[in-house]
C-alpha cells in the first residue's frame, strides 16, 4: 500500500496559522491551556462577554483530538442510559442526556452564527448490531429513552438494513436523526477563527509548563510559566484532553489517553458511495472495540476504529493501516480494490468512570473525559465552563458528579497498562 501517514481532514484547511505574533502580556483574566474545541469555545464566550482570554497551544491551534476526529457528532454518552440511571439517578440521567441533544444544537447554532464553512449537517447516525443479542437489546434501548427522554430512535431490522447501509454483516441497527456530521479541521480552525474576532488572543506553539498560584497586589493569581515566558492569570482551564502532560500532574493522573486511528481512501464514485452509505449516516458498532465510519463530503469512505489502544506514533499510525483496512473491508467486499490514501491517528481522553467532568482541580477550571463524543460535548463544555467563570450558577450535570482517579494509583502518566485495557476489551467483544 501506498499511503500518506498524514490526517486527511488538514488537507481541507489551507492555512491553519493563526496565532498571535506579539509578546505574551503580564496579566490576563483567564489563561486556557489547549486550543482544541472546548479550549477555543471556551475562549470565544469569554471573549464576547468581555474576558481578556488567552489561549496557549503547545502545537498548532486544533493539534490535538480536535482536527483529527471522525467528525460524528453524536447524540448521547458514552455509557449506555441503564449503566447512567443505575449509577446517578433518572433524574441526573435526564440532565446528562438532555445536555448532549443541547450540544448538538450549540454546534449548529455557532456553525451559522460565525459563518464556518465545515459541510455541517444533520444526516443522523447509525448503529449496527454485531451480534443477535446487540440487536435484541435496541428495541429495549429505545423504548426506554423515549419514555424517559422523549427522544425518538428508530430500530432497523435486518432486513430493512440495506435501506441504511450497503453492507451485510450486521444483525439490524438503530438510527438517531437527530446526530449530524461534519468537518473537524474545519470546525476547530473556524471556532479560532472565531474566539480571535471576538478578542482573545491566541498563541500557539507556546506550551504551558506550570502553573503555580501567587499572591499578587493582595489577591490570588496563578503564575502559567511558558515556553515564550510567563504571565499572571486570575483564572485558569485546562482543555488539555487526551494530551495533558506533567505540566499540570494532579489532573493529569484523572485522565486515560487512548489511541484510536482512521484510514480514509481514495474518492469514490458517487453510486459507489451511495450503495455503501444511501443515507450518508455516521456509523458505528455495537462493539467496545468498535469501528467507526462514514462518507467524507467528497466522498471517501472514512474509516475508524481502536487498531491499536496506545497513542498514536509513527509505528501504531504504520500498523494501523493495514488492520483497518482490512476491517473496511469485512464491512464492505466491495472496496476490496479501492486504494487507501491517507491513515492517521489520535488521542481519546477517556477517565476511569468513562464520563465527561468538569469542575476545579488544585483550584484550576478543567473539562475532560468526552471519548468519542467530544465534537459537540467538549464544545459545550467549554461554551458552559467559561459562563462559570463569568458567574454563571453551574447548572453543569457532569460537575456535580465524583470524579475518580486511578484504582490503586495505576496511573502515573506512564501508558503500559493500555494494551492489557484492548485485550480486556477483545476478550469481553468475544463473549458479550
Ligand atoms: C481518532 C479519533 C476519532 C474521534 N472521533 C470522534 C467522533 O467522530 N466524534 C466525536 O464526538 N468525538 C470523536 N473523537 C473525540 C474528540 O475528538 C475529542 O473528545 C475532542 O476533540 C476533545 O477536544 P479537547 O478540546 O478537549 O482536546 P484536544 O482537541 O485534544 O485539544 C487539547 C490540546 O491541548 C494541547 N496541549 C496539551 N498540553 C498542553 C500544554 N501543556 N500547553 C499547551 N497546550 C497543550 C494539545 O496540543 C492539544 O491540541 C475522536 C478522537 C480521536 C482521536
Amino acid at each position: 500500500m501506498n499511503i500518506r501517514e498524514t490526517n486527511y481532514w488538514l488537507e481541507t484547511v489551507p492555512d491553519r496559522a493563526l496565532g498571535a505574533r506579539e509578546g505574551l502580556p503580564d496579566l490576563v483574566d483567564v489563561a486556557v491551556v489547549g486550543a482544541g474545541f472546548c479550549g477555543l469555545a471556551a475562549a470565544r464566550v469569554l471573549a464576547k462577554r468581555g474576558i481578556r482570554a488567552a489561549v496557549f497551544e503547545a502545537e498548532e491551534l486544533g493539534w490535538g483530538a480536535s482536527c483529527r476526529n471522525g467528525g460524528m457528532v453524536l447524540t448521547g454518552l458514552k455509557l449506555p442510559v441503564p449503566t447512567l440511571i443505575a449509577r446517578y439517578g433518572r433524574e441526573a440521567t435526564k440532565r446528562m442526556y438532555a445536555a448532549s441533544l443541547e450540544s448538538i444544537d450549540l454546534v449548529e447554532q455557532m456553525v451559522k452564527e460565525e459563518g464556518i464553512a465545515c459541510s455541517f449537517s444533520r444526516c443522523g447516525h447509525l448503529e449496527v448490531a454485531c451480534k443477535a443479542a446487540h440487536f435484541a437489546a435496541y428495541s429495549e434501548a429505545a423504548a426506554l429513552i423515549k419514555r424517559e427522554f422523549n427522544h425518538e430512535l428508530r430500530v432497523i431490522t435486518k432486513n430493512e438494513l440495506r435501506t441504511e447501509i450497503g453492507s451485510d454483516l450486521y444483525f439490524g441497527g438503530m438510527v438517531d436523526e437527530r446526530s449530524a456530521s461534519l468537518n473537524p479541521a474545519q470546525y476547530v480552525t473556524g471556532l479560532a477563527k472565531a474566539a480571535q474576532r471576538a478578542g482573545a488572543s491566541l498563541y500557539d506553539h507556546t506550551r504551558v509548563t506550570g502553573v503555580e498560584p501567587e499572591v499578587h497586589k493582595g489577591g490570588r493569581k496563578f503564575r502559567v510559566f511558558t515556553s515564550r515566558g510567563s504571565l499572571l492569570a486570575r483564572d485558569v482551564l485546562l482543555a488539555t484532553g487526551a494530551y495533558t502532560s506533567s505540566a499540570t500532574p494532579a489532573f493529569r493522573k484523572k485522565v486515560i489517553p487512548i489511541g484510536s486511528y482512521i484510514i480514509a481512501t481514495e474518492v469514490l464514485s458517487g453510486g459507489l458511495a451511495r450503495a455503501l452509505s444511501p443515507r450518508n449516516r455516521m456509523i458505528y458498532d455495537s462493539k467496545h472495540f468498535l469501528y467507526y465510519y462514514r462518507l467524507t463530503p467528497d466522498n471517501r469512505m472514512l474509516f475508524g476504529g481502536r487498531a491499536a489502544f496506545v497513542p498514536e506514533s509513527e509505528n501504531t499510525v504504520r500498523e494501523s493501516a493495514e488492520l483497518l483496512r482490512r476491517g473496511m473491508v469485512e464491512v464492505y467486499p466491495q472496496l476490496r480494490q479501492v486504494r487507501v490514501d491517507f491513515v492517521w491517528g489520535g488521542t481519546l481522553d477517556f477517565t476511569f468512570d468513562v464520563m465527561p467532568h468538569s469542575g476545579k482541580i488544585d483550584g484550576l477550571h478543567f473539562a475532560v473525559g468526552f471519548a468519542g463524543h467530544g465534537v459537540a460535548a467538549a464544545t459545550w463544555m467549554g461554551a458552559k465552563l467559561a459562563g462559570v467563570i463569568c458567574g454563571d450558577v453551574d447548572d453543569n450535570p457532569f460537575s456535580s458528579i465524583p470524579f475518580p482517579g486511578a484504582p490503586i494509583g495505576l496511573r502515573s502518566g506512564s501508558t503500559w497498562a493500555l494494551p492489557l485495557a484492548g485485550w480486556y476489551y477483545r476478550v469481553l467483544d468475544y463473549f458479550t
